[in-house]
C-alpha cells in the first residue's frame, strides 16, 4: 500500500524554522516506527507571493485537495503589510481553509504538568488537563445573512444573523463524536438553547445524531455561558466540547490560555471524509509567524510538533504513536528544557529551536 501523503506548507517567519523540527520528527517515525509518509513541500503566504505573485497558487491548492493531510507553519510578516488585501499572506490561509471546506476546528487545551505553574490558574486545576474544543468554523453568525449596518430612522443599526442548517450541525457533531471515540468517549455540547432558536435546533440535532449513530459516547449539554464558568472552575471535567462558531471562538481561546504559552498550542481543522475515509485535514500551530523572533533560533517548535501528533491521531489512526510523541514532549519539559517563551522568573537559560527538536527526538529514541 502507498504511504500516506503529507503536504508541508511552512510559510513565513518562524514557520520554516519550526517546521524543520517537525521534519526531523517525521523522519524519525519513518526510520524507527515503520511509519513512512510521502512528504511534499510547497509555498504559502508571503513566500508564495514572492515566488508566484499570489499567496497560494492554484497548483498548491489542487495538491492540498489530494493529500491525506496538510501541515502548515504560519504566514505573514511586515514585508507584506502594504500589499493589496487580496494578495496578503493571510488570504492564502483563508483560501485553503475555505476550499477544503474545513468545518470543524479542533483546539486542544492540554497542560503538561511541568508547565502548570505557567498558567494563571492554580496548578492543581490545570495540571494534566486535556480538553478538546470542537468549534464549527464555516457557518453561524460570522456568515449568516442578512448582515450589515443600515439606517433606521435617525440611527444606525448593526445586524448579524445566527443561522444553522441541520446538516451543518450534524456534520460537526459527527466530528466531535468521532474524536471522542479516540479519546475519553465524552462529548459536552454547548449552546444557548434557553434564549436562541438556533440553540434549540443545535441541541435537538446533536441529540438525534447521538441517538442514531453514537449512543456509545457519553453526551451532555450545557449553556455556553455556564460552560465558560465551568471551564475556568474545573476544566478537567470535560473531554470533548462541541459548539458553534461564535461560542467556539471565545471558549477555545479561553481554554487554550489556561495552559500557558502560544508556542505550545496546536490545532487542526477537519472537513468531510474523503474516499479513503480520512477527513480532509489541515494541522497548524495556533501562533503566527512571529517576525519579532524570526531567524534567531528562539521559536518554540512544540506547537507545530504537537500539531503533527494530532495528525498522527486524527488523520492516520496512530493514537499510540501520537501519545509517544506527546510523552516525549512532556519528558523534555519535565527535564527542565525551555525555549525562551517558556522561561518565567526562574532564571534558566533557554534552549534554541533546534536543541528543543533534538531533545524531543532523543526522548523518542529512548521510548522504543
Ligand atoms: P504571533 O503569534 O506571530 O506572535 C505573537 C507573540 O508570540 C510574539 O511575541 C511572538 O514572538 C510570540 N510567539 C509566537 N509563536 C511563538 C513560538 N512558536 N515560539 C516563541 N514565541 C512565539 O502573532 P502576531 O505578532 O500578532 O502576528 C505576526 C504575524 O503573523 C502577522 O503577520 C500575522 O498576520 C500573522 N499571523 C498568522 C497566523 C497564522 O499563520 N495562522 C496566526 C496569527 C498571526
Amino acid at each position: 500500500m502507498a504511504n500516506p501523503s503529507l503536504l508541508i506548507l511552512a510559510g513565513d517567519g518562524i514557520g520554516p524554522e519550526v517546521m524543520a523540527e517537525v521534519r526531523k520528527v517525521i523522519d524519525w517515525f519513518g526510520a524507527n516506527r515503520n511509519l513512512a509518509f510521502d512528504v511534499s513541500e510547497d509555498l504559502i503566504g508571503g513566500a508564495a507571493y514572492d515566488a508566484h505573485g499570489v499567496p497560494l497558487s492554484d497548483e498548491t491548492m489542487a495538491r492540498a485537495q489530494e493529500v491525506d493531510a496538510v501541515l502548515l507553519g504560519a504566514v505573514g510578516g511586515p514585508d507584506y503589510d502594504n500589499l493589496d488585501f487580496s494578495l496578503k499572506p493571510e488570504r492564502g490561509l483563508l483560501r485553503i481553509r475555505k476550499e477544503m471546506d474545513l468545518y470543524a476546528n479542533l483546539r486542544p487545551a492540554q497542560c503538561f504538568d511541568a508547565l502548570a505553574d505557567f498558567s494563571s490558574l492554580k496548578p492543581e486545576v490545570v495540571g494534566g488537563l486535556d480538553v478538546m474544543i470542537v468549534r464549527e468554523l464555516t457557518s453561524g453568525v460570522y456568515f449568516g445573512e442578512p448582515r450589515g449596518i443600515h439606517k433606521e430612522g435617525n440611527e444606525r443599526v448593526g445586524i448579524n444573523t445566527q443561522r444553522y442548517t441541520e446538516s451543518e450541525i450534524a456534520r460537526v457533531a459527527r466530528s466531535a463524536f468521532e474524536l471522542a471515540r479516540r479519546r475519553d468517549n465524552r462529548v459536552c455540547s454547548m449552546e444557548k438553547a434557553n434564549v436562541m432558536e438556533s440553540g434549540v435546533l443545535w441541541r435537538e440535532v446533536v441529540t438525534e445524531v447521538h441517538a442514531a449513530e453514537y449512543s456509545d459516547v457519553e453526551l451532555s449539554h450545557m449553556y455556553a455561558d455556564a460552560g465558560a464558568m465551568q471551564l475556568t472552575r474545573w476544566p478537567k471535567q470535560f473531554d470533548v466540547i462541541v459548539t458553534d462558531n461564535l461560542f467556539g471562538d471565545l471558549l477555545s481561546d479561553l481554554a487554550a490560555m489556561l495552559t500557558g504559552s502560544l508556542g505550545m498550542l496546536p490545532s487542526a481543522s477537519l472537513g468531510a471524509p474523503m474516499a479513503n475515509g480520512r477527513p480532509k485535514a489541515l494541522y497548524e500551530p495556533v501562533h503566527g509567524s512571529a517576525p519579532d523572533i524570526m531567524g534567531q533560533g528562539k521559536a518554540n517548535p512544540i506547537a507545530c510538533i504537537l500539531s503533527f501528533a494530532m495528525a498522527l491521531r486524527y488523520s492516520f489512526d496512530q493514537g499510540d504513536e501520537a501519545t509517544r510523541l506527546e510523552k516525549a514532549v512532556e519528558a523534555v519539559l519535565a527535564d527542565g528544557l525551555r525555549t525562551a517563551d517558556l522561561i518565567g522568573e526562574e532564571g534558566r537559560s533557554p534552549v534554541s529551536t533546534s536543541e528543543m527538536g533534538d531533545a524531543i527526538i532523543a526522548k523518542l529514541a529512548e521510548s522504543v
